[in-house]
Order: structure tokens, then C-alpha cells, then sequence
């Protein structure tokens, strides 16, 4: 009997903030299996800034979202029907057909997961592509030396709170973090394990990192472009480095925005600004994959998360995110 499964739609191309207008909540009958298909269940969907990026008709390093089609992106859940040998029914998966309550998968398409490591979710934020995107960052494009300064942005998100644990086991011997607002900067120094922290929405961002960094910054984690990215760029001392992740300042923005006024600063300072896809060092996984499991056992690692209920929800999870509602992985539980 083929299941009934609700999914979300992108119906209309945000112009600046995405609202929930955009999309629709669609129910669909999904297929029985074939031959080597199996039938997943999502237990819990990803929803990522870079989904803001594919909302948009322009040429990017992943495609547009289709108009009045389902959505993808990251998902973990379990086999519910299987035809694929050795992938039995109660088997955990990871694959990428999220914004959906059920998943048809060819071989090919999904990874197992194990869940005696860590909680299903685990594999959508600190052991999946946000934890390899804090690695990557920080240990390939602008690599952390022993007992360097680190500024990262973003600090109380997903990648931006795993990318401050790493720094520390990294060799790192202070680590300043920017979030919005009291309540998140206290929380990244007290919980998160940050030493000093930034409230960008407070202004100054420059002399909140002087404050903190008074010697300067070595490496620079950027989630976030724009103010962020000069005050780093002012911050750091000779040969320093910056990890460019993401702008998200800047993704609903409607026009050209301007570039740091700065940015001569790198040719004196000697200066590596290194822009990132993760997806370009998945050959990191197996070693992140090892590292993290060790640390998570040792507690240095933790798996932060905000968790909205409900296929119904996932939108505005999805708004939320983009807003600073989350701190750590923004999650939807199905
Ligand atoms: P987060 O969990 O960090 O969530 C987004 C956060 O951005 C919000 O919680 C909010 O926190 C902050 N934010 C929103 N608007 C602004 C703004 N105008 N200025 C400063 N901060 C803002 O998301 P992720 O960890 O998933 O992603 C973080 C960044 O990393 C994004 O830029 C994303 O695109 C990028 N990324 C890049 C990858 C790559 O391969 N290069 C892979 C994965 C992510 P607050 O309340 O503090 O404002």
C-alpha cells in the first residue's frame, strides 16, 4: 500500500526575508519500494542558511530549489520497508531527501548510521557536515596553530559552536565568539565554552573584539561577512588567517552589499582569507568521524540543539534559523 507522507514545497522565490507564504505543506502518496529501494521514515530533518541560497533562480555551487517542488536536504531516519539486501527494515539512515515525512532510496543514496555512538540526530549536526564543516575549517583552510587567538562568528550555532570546541582541542588558547544579544553571549561563555564573547547586536564589533582580543586574533572562523568580517580583518595580526564559511548577514539581502573597507589590511598583514565548501573535504570525514566520537565520550564535544516538532513546523524552523531563534543544530523532529 503505497504511505501517505506530507512534504514541503518551495511556491514562490523569496525577495529578502523568506516568508511563510513561500511555501506549502503538500500531502503525497509515496510508492511501494522497487528492487533495491528501501522506504524511510524521517525521524528528524536539517534546515540550513545555504537552503537560502537554493530558494533563489541563480547559478550557485548547488542548484535552485524547483518552483512547486519538494524540497531537499540533510535527513537521518529509519528503514521501514526494504527489496535491499542487507539493509533490513529498523536499519537508521542518513541521506539528503529531507522536507518530507517519508523517503524513497535507491542504493547508493543513504549511509547507515550508527546509533550506539550517538542519538540519530547526532549525524545531522556535530557528527555530520556541520561538525566536518568546523573541522575543515579549522584544521585544512585556516588552520589552527598551539595557543593561537580564534575568532569565530555565528558563535552560537551549529557550526560556530562546534568550530569553538575544536579550536580548544585544536591547540587554540583563547577563543572569542560573536552571537546576538545577552542572553546568547552569556550562554557561549558560560556553557559553551567560549572565553570571551562579542554581542554584535550591542554595535562596535570592531571594539568589543579589541576589548576581548586586546593582542589581536589569529585565525577567524566567518559565518557571518560584512561588519563581522572587517572587525576580523582589523583584529588579526601578521600571517593570520580566515576561514570563509558563510555571509549570513547578507543572504536576504535585496542589494549589492559593500565590501569590507578594509580589506587592504590582508597585503601588510600577510593575510590567507580561504573560502570553503565542505562537501570539497568529505576525505576529512573518517578522521573528524574518529576525533569527534572520542570527544563527545570525553565530553568536549557537545551536541547542542533546538529541536521544533512536526512537518508543520519545519518552516518556520526554517525562518527561525535565519532569525537567531536557534542556538546550536535547528532541528525538526518528524
Ligand atoms: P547557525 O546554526 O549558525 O544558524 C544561523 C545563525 O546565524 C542564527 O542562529 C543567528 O544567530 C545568526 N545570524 C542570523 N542573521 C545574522 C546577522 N545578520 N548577523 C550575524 N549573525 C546572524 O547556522 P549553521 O551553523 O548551519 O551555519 C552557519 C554559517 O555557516 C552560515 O553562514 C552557513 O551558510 C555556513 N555554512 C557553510 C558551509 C560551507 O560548506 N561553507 C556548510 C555549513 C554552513 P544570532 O542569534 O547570533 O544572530
Amino acid at each position: 500500500m503505497p504511505v501517505k507522507s506530507r512534504e514541503v514545497h518551495l511556491v514562490a522565490r523569496p525577495r529578502g526575508e523568506p516568508g511563510p507564504s513561500d511555501f506549502a505543506l503538500v500531502e503525497t502518496e509515496v510508492p511501494d519500494p522497487g528492487q533495491d529501494q528501501i522506504l524511510v521514515r524521517n525521524d528528524w530533518i536539517s534546515v540550513d542558511p545555504y537552503m537560502r541560497g537554493r530558494m533563489n533562480d541563480v547559478e550557485s555551487y548547488v542548484p535552485p530549489f524547483g518552483l512547486n517542488e519538494v524540497m531537499t536536504g540533510g535527513a537521518v531516519g529509519t528503514v521501514v520497508e526494504s527489496n535491499l539486501v542487507g539493509v533490513p527494515a529498523g536499519t537508521t539512515v542518513r541521506h539528503f531527501l529531507g522536507w518530507r515525512e517519508h523517503a524513497l532510496l535507491g542504493k547508493g543514496s543513504f549511509e547507515v548510521v550508527d546509533t550506539s555512538l550517538a542519538p540519530l540526530q547526532a549525524y545531522l549536526g556535530v557528527l555530520g557536515l556541520t561538525g566536518l564543516t568546523a573541522y575543515a575549517g579549522l584544521k585544512r583552510i585556516a588552520p589552527v596553530g598551539e595557543g593561537e587567538v580564534v575568532f569565530v562568528s555565528g558563535a552560537a550555532g551549529a557550526v560556530g559552536s562546534t568550530a569553538a570546541e575544536l579550536a580548544k582541542c585544536l591547540g587554540a588558547s583563547k577563543v572569542i565568539g560573536s552571537a546576538g544579544g545577552p542572553g546568547k553571549t552569556r550562554r557561549i561563555v558560560e556553557e559553551f565554552g567560549y572565553d570571551a564573547a562579542v554581542d554584535y547586536k550591542a554595535g562596535d564589533i570592531e571594539g568589543q573584539l579589541r576589548a576581548a582580543a586586546p593582542d589581536g586574533i589569529d585565525v577567524y572562523f566567518d559565518n557571518v561577512g560584512g561588519e563581522h568580517l572587517r572587525a576580523a580583518l582589523a583584529a588579526l595580526r601578521t600571517n593570520g588567517r580566515v576561514a570563509m564559511c558563510g555571509a549570513i548577514s547578507q543572504y536576504n539581502a535585496t542589494e549589492p552589499v559593500p565590501g569590507p573597507d578594509n580589506l587592504f589590511l590582508a597585503v601588510g598583514k600577510r593575510l590567507t582569507l580561504r573560502g570553503f565548501i565542505v562537501g570539497d573535504h568529505v576525505d576529512l570525514a573518517p578522521e573528524y568521524g574518529r576525533m569527534a566520537a572520542a570527544l563527545l565520550r570525553e565530553g568536549r564535544l557537545r551536541s547542542e540543539e533546538t529541536v521544533v516538532d512536526g512537518i508543520e513546523n519545519a518552516v518556520d524552523a526554517f525562518l527561525g534559523l535565519l532569525r537567531g531563534a536557534n542556538t546550536g543544530k535547528m532541528l525538526v523532529r518528524l
